[in-house]
């Protein structure tokens, strides 16, 4: 089936294209892009005052299922993902069973292919069951097409493990993606140690505990040499320490999630268990800082972390509440916020969410190449949304975001030549009806 976007303005950050283009998709695959496409006869949608950018990116998400399908399943969670304006998910293995063997791998796969609105790529873990003790089969794992290894939710705090999950990893030719956080330092802590700790009377995490993490990463590459990727950044230290490294040429990537530039600790106020997630939410400071690292490229991406939890998990003391927030379909708003604050252009926002995971991850994606997979998200730079607790699409509601009004929002996602979601916006333009 052929479709034909028109007179959107196309921004494809893998290739340093900004200019207003028709995009024709045929069979799946972007078959011409230019400026007044003629049309014969296939479906038209015309696009015109929106942003037409590379099927977004989100390489961390938490999709519960095997084994919580009570907060997520792979339908829901790549329905939200569509409504979100992402095609493209790379899953943590935090999974029960673990994701460490090729048959849950193939499980994921199969589940996708039947009920998937997004491509999923799995990520193996490091460890078996993410024990920290022994290391998975990272061999057969590759094989079964994981696309990084991670222990994602906690870190790996034996070095010399570490150290040759590191070189094991690089002989294969697999990314390692880091959660970095010393648990030995910030055993009881729910948020971040400080000011709002104290007069809430909550216990603290440190930055420290983050930073102790990410420099004893960082010097662990060093050593094996390979790739590393550093999971949701959240404080001024460890902007530092990857600037640092980068500099020094060390080939170390790194991302944030929304809420780690959207929120400060202070939002836990209200002891609303939504604001608890892993590592905590900072001071002003690390907002600060992790706007800068955005903004002079030390960090490459933007990822949700989407970590769905059902209201039973939730609705408990703060203390006592998992960590994690769902993302999907806040992150876009949230990340077009922050070319309104002049902290990022758009091309620069869109490229950490299409064109740079998919440079980390090695993935054939992330760009509007004629010849590629048609993967497209339409955006309307200007649409204004309330979140509203009943409107996700993801079976969790875990969003300290519900009630705020948020601005930007995906219109139309298109994954591999397929819709896989479209706003009543587009639907009634289509059907010649104004707004
Ligand atoms: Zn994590």
């Amino acid at each position: 089936m052929k479709l034909l976007l028109k007179g959107g303005r196309v921004i494809d950050p893998s290739r340093g294209v900004n200019r207003v283009s028709d995009i024709l998709i045929d069979r799946g695959r972007i078959a011409e892009i230019g400026r007044n496409i003629p049309h014969k006869g296939e479906r038209v949608i015309d696009v015109k005052g929106k942003i037409v950018s590379p099927g977004l990116i989100d390489m961390h998400v938490h999709l519960r299922e095997p084994g919580n399908e009570e907060a997520e399943t792979i339908e829901t969670g790549t329905r939200a993902a569509a409504r979100g304006g992402f095609v493209l998910l790379a899953c943590m293995p935090n999974t029960n069973p673990t994701i460490d063997n090729q048959d849950t791998v193939a499980f994921i796969h199969s589940m996708t292919k039947k009920k998937g609105a997004a491509r999923v790529l799995p990520i193996g873990s490091i460890t078996k069951g993410l024990e920290g003790k022994e290391l998975a089969e990272m061999g057969e794992l590759k094989g079964s097409g994981v696309v990084a290894v991670s222990d994602d939710g906690g870190v790996i705090h034996n070095c010399d493990i570490m150290r040759h999950a590191l070189e094991y990893a690089k002989m294969l030719e697999l990314l390692v993606i880091s959660h970095c956080e010393d648990e030995t330092l910030n055993i009881d802590g729910v948020m971040n140690e400080g000011y709002w700790a104290t007069s809430l009377g909550l216990a603290g995490t440190p930055t420290a505990s983050e930073e102790i993490a990410v420099a004893r990463n960082i010097r662990l590459l060093e050593l094996s040499g390979g790739a590393l990727h550093i999971a949701h950044l959240s404080c001024a230290g460890s902007v530092s320490l990857v600037r640092e490294a980068k500099k020094r040429g060390i080939n170390v990537t790194c991302e944030t999630a929304p809420h780690y530039f959207t929120l400060t600790d202070e939002a836990i106020k209200e002891y609303n268990t939504n604001t608890k997630v892993k590592p905590p939410l900072r001071g002003k400071k690390d907002v600060e800082a992790i706007k800068e690292g955005l903004s002079d490229g030390t960090i490459d991406v933007i990822a949700t972390d989407h970590a769905p939890h059902t209201p039973e998990e939730k609705e408990v003391e703060y203390e006592l509440a998992p960590f994690g927030m769902i993302g999907l379909e806040t992150a876009l708003p949230l990340i077009l916020g922050l070319t309104r604050e002049g902290v990022l252009d758009l091309n620069e926002a869109l490229a950490k969410i299409t064109n740079n995971p998919a440079r980390i991850l090695n993935l054939d994606g992330g760009t509007l190449k004629v010849g590629s997979t048609a993967d497209i998200t339409v955006i309307d730079l200007e649409e204004k949304v309330i979140v509203k607790k009943d409107s996700f699409q993801s079976k969790s509601r875990n969003s300290p975001f519900i009630g705020w009004e948020l601005q930007g929002m995906a219109v139309l996602t298109i994954c591999g030549g397929k819709i896989t979601s479209m706003s009543d916006q587009v639907k009634n333009k289509l059907c010649g009806r104004t707004k």
